[in-house]
């Protein structure tokens, strides 16, 4: 937990948050500013800034996070039309929120394609 972050807080639950799933490991919550119909942010319950700041000891809690995200495309019925994972890092990438989070977005064709 780092006292100053949002992520932090909403998994706490001192700064509110429309939940969607929870585990030991992970915290899932909707987008305030949703990119499309169904836009989820899966964060890890440990404090990880970025991508660059992941250890080896993280692997399975990264595999997890993966599951989860499978887990929530199911339960929000997107996963036989399909949805994007996407995980920003730093200034280039515009990441805004210093907690490693995957968007999990879909719900309507995605205009913007990546890759
Ligand atoms: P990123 O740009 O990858 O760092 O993504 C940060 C995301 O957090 C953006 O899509 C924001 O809309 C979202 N966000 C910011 N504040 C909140 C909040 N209080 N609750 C839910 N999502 C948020
Ligand atoms: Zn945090």
């Amino acid at each position: 937990m780092s006292a100053d972050c949002l992520f932090c807080k909403i998994i706490k639950g001192d700064i509110p948050g429309t939940i969607v799933y929870r585990d030991e490991q992970v915290t899932a919550f909707r987008d305030i500013n949703p990119a499309a119909p169904t836009h989820v942010l899966i964060v890890p319950n440990k404090h990880i800034e970025s991508v660059n700041m992941l250890i080896v000891d993280d692997e399975p809690l990264i595999g997890h996070l993966f599951i989860a995200a499978k887990k929530i495309a199911a339960q929000e019925g997107i996963a036989e039309d399909g949805y994007r994972l996407v995980v920003n890092t730093n200034a280039n990438a515009g990441q805004t929120v210093f907690h490693i989070h995957l968007h999990l977005i879909g719900g309507a064709p995605l205009k913007l394609q990546m890759g």
